[in-house]
């Protein structure tokens, strides 16, 4: 059948490009769809084709590392910036939340020595102000060479919410509450409050806090990239020439060859 339509004695004109009901040629295109459903996306980055942003990831190094703790019904939804982090520090784990079964992985990686994980959460409930503490103990624990690690709860606030309270096996470790002045710049929904950031932007500037400012430089304009490559996809509109950001991630690229 494939090769039925590409040769050279199929009419160009389809049946079913005509309305049933008039006869008449439908407008190329023109079909409502869906929001996503139905938009080619790269395989490389999940990203609608028309603006993908495969030409724009670069890696970086930091101290510090992340694990993700991620919200099952967060983890596939291309909107997702927590994938953005994986893709320029290669040493980010990221872990499926489930209520009931622990990740075995990430438990064991709890009781490893070499880390020293915090849990990025606000220190807005007096229950366990105990075990709030502040960057200073970033510091410490790189000072004991251990590797600082920032566990992030991904997902919606609800949902960070329900992962901070139903994990047991979290209750023992440090909370570091992000304190920033930095609003947000995710287009891709709308958040409750423009202090609200998302994902991959709390990584930048958890990174740009304690030091690992190169890292937090590149996350930051592969986040703008994805930010600006899947706004411009949604209104159907290709970018005609790259952002600033990504004009420096190519730039990086270059270096780095
Ligand atoms: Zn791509």
């Amino acid at each position: 059948m494939r090769d039925a339509i590409l040769s050279e004695t199929v009419h160009p004109v389809k049946t079913h490009d005509h309305d049933p009901a008039t006869g008449h040629l439908r407008p190329p295109g023109r079909e409502f769809k869906a929001r996503g459903s139905f938009v080619e996306r790269c395989s490389g980055c999940n990203l609608p084709r028309l603006n993908c942003l495969c030409p724009y990831r670069v890696t970086a190094r930091s101290v510090a590392r992340f694990w993700l703790l991620t919200h099952p019904l967060e983890h596939h939804k291309p909107t997702n910036t927590g994938r953005l982090i994986g893709d320029v520090l290669g040493t980010t784990e990221v872990f499926t939340w489930y209520r009931t079964v622990p990740d075995s992985r990430l438990l064991a990686l709890l009781e490893d020595e070499r880390y020293a994980p915090f849990i990025i959460f606000p220190d807005d409930q007096p229950d366990y102000a105990d075990r709030v503490v502040g960057r200073e103990a970033v510091e410490d624990a790189k000072i004991q060479r251990r590797i600082p690690v920032f566990i992030i709860l991904d997902g919606t606030w609800r949902q960070a919410r329900r992962i901070f309270r139903k994990s047991p096996y979290l209750d023992g470790l440090p909370v570091l509450p992000l304190a920033t002045q930095r609003l947000t710049r995710y287009r891709l929904r709308k958040p409750a409050s423009s202090a609200h950031l998302c994902t991959a932007e709390v990584a930048a500037e958890l990174l740009r806090q304690t030091g690992d400012d190169a890292a937090a430089a590149v996350l930051d304009d592969y986040f703008d990239a994805f930010n600006d490559s899947y706004a411009a996809s949604r209104t159907h509109h290709k970018l005609e020439r790259p952002t600033v950001a990504m004009q420096r991630l190519l730039q990086r690229k270059e270096r780095a060859f």
